[in-house]
């Protein structure tokens, strides 16, 4: 899915590309305000045109989910970064689920989270946030758990988790599929030394960055950021890399002030820009 509109990265001589389903961070707020940079919350889909990739199952999932079935896709991998409501919101509703003969696989770090994804499936198909219960799923659903280490998954892509500094934690996840290198960052706060000089490490030898630009510099407020970063601090750990996109907007962003950051983040770095719901790139 591609807007004419969008300042897309094209690469024809690649196959893989990064579609991004949800770039809204925390909660989806959908208003005519928010039409042009999207509203849905976290979720990319990394693709061969066979095969999908899915990392994180926030409410950009459902539309994901349709085009799926359409396409008649039965093997599907999804990668949670962490299990806050805005990356597993759409998991529920994620139409392949339902359809028998599918398979849907998820990942997702015990290590990192303290929670294995079984454990987590169990809270969210249950009252009284959910109406059914995990027997309602007609896919074969499975559940992997990710160590820090490389973690070869079906579709032929490897995955390394890196813990960030966020509450309840979350893993950056560095998908290596094709012979291009993909960094998400999901949700975190800079400021670690130790973690911000790895999460550089891992943005420098990218070929596409998906890194969170949840507050800009001036709405920052160290105590009051809920484990997330601004823009220019994200730009210092992920502009070295072929391209960056920055993601997870503040939930109460309308597209003027998307469009701001935007154009701000645009003067800083020739190789960034804000994504858009929607947007494809290829790498
Ligand atoms: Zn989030
Ligand atoms: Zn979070």
């Amino acid at each position: 899915m591609t807007h004419k509109s969008d300042p897309v990265i094209d690469n024809p001589a690649s196959d893989l590309s990064v579609t991004l389903w949800g770039v809204h961070g925390s909660v989806p707020k959908p208003s005519l305000e928010t039409s042009r940079f999207g509203c849905a919350t976290s979720c990319y889909e990394i693709t061969n045109d066979v095969q999908s990739l899915i990392c994180d199952a926030g409410t950009g999932l459902v539309g994901l989910g349709q085009k799926l079935v359409q396409d008649n896709v039965k093997d599907i991998e999804i990668v949670f970064s962490h299990y806050h409501i805005d990356h597993v919101l759409g998991f529920p509703f994620f139409a392949p689920l339902y359809v028998p003969g599918m398979r849907v696989h998820v990942y997702a770090s015990q290590e990192i989270l303290g929670r294995s994804p079984g454990k987590m499936m169990k809270r969210l198909f249950a009252q009284p946030f959910f109406p059914m219960g995990l027997d309602a799923i007609k896919a074969e659903l499975t559940c992997h758990d990710l160590s820090t280490r490389k973690t070869r998954l079906l579709c032929g892509a490897t995955v390394e988790c890196l813990p960030l500094c966020h509450p309840g934690g979350n893993a950056a996840l560095r998908v290596q599929w094709n012979g291009k290198t993909i960094i998400y960052s999901g949700d975190f706060a800079h400021g670690d030394a130790a973690t911000d000089a790895k999460l550089k490490s891992w943005f420098d030898n990218a070929d596409l960055g998906l890194v969170e630009c949840t507050f800009t510099p001036e709405t920052y407020d160290k105590g009051h950021s809920f484990g997330h970063t601004h823009w220019e601090a994200a730009g210092a750990l992920a502009g070295a890399a072929r391209t960056w996109v920055g993601v997870h907007h503040h939930h109460l962003a309308d597209d003027h002030d998307l469009a701001t950051v935007d154009a701000r983040l645009r003067a800083l770095h020739a190789n960034g820009q804000l994504g858009r719901d929607g947007q494809t790139i290829w790498l």
